[in-house]
């Protein structure tokens, strides 16, 4: 074992990755197939090197660019909300960010489509799912508040910075789809789920939660 890096037997091996699966579940994260994507993922490629003996604490890191990894908790609870028993073909994701999330949201849809308007950070995130051969993930470097029309209907939306959320973004969830957004309400951010149903749209909030703010135009 000498010579390989204590990162990799120790802090960031698959071990701990299920000790923080394990947390989760006793969190209240029920859906297996959402604690199966997160046992999956390694979390600890989506930081710096720097950050990755802390990658299996429960808590967001920062990625630079003032931006930061959402909280395991909060990536799986945002997970399991898309999920109602079909299966999912398109996923949108709004923030592509460390690539965390749309890598966990790759395990369980066919495609994965995500926007991010900072260009570093997606140059970043693009050589990420490169190298672990996530190859059903497609990225945008745009503004994420159009969605992305020429792909829609997406079975599921997730946005994964905190707003107003942009209203383009109902019309572009295919029948019986879900949405997931932090909503800015006065000082606190909400959870918030909407279901498609019809054309009608079902709101039901998760929780508060506290996502980085959701901005207009690219860098
Ligand atoms: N899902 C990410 C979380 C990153 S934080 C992860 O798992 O790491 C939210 C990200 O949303 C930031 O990278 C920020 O640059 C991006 N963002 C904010 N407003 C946006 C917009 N209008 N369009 C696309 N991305 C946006």
């Amino acid at each position: 074992m000498a010579g390989i890096g204590h990162s990799e037997i120790g802090m960031t091996s698959a071990a701990t990755r299920r000790r923080l699966v394990r947390r989760l579940a006793d969190k209240g994260i029920a859906h297996p197939a959402v604690l199966a994507a997160l046992a999956q993922v390694p979390r600890h490629r989506f930081v710096d090197e720097a950050l990755s003996s802390r990658a299996y604490e429960d808590s967001a890191l920062p990625i630079g660019r003032g931006q930061t990894i959402s909280q395991p908790y909060v990536v799986a609870l945002m997970t399991e909300a898309i999920l109602t028993g079909r299966a999912l073909g398109k996923v949108l994701e709004i923030g592509t960010g460390s690539g965390y999330q749309a890598a966990v949201l790759a395990q369980l849809a066919e495609r994965v489509f995500t926007t991010e308007r900072v260009g570093e950070l997606l140059r970043t995130a693009r050589q990420r799912f490169h190298e672990l051969g996530l190859h059903n993930i497609y990225t945008r470097h745009a503004d994420g508040l159009g969605g992305w029309p020429g792909q829609a209907p997406f079975d599921a939306i997730v946005v994964t910075a905190g707003g107003t959320i942009p209203a383009g973004l109902f019309e572009q969830l295919g029948e019986g789809g879900v949405l997931v957004a932090p909503e800015q309400q006065g000082q606190q951010q909400v959870l918030i789920r909407v279901v498609r149903r019809d054309d009608e749209f079902q709101r039901e909030p998760l929780g508060a939660v506290s996502f980085v703010p959701l901005r207009p135009g690219v860098e």
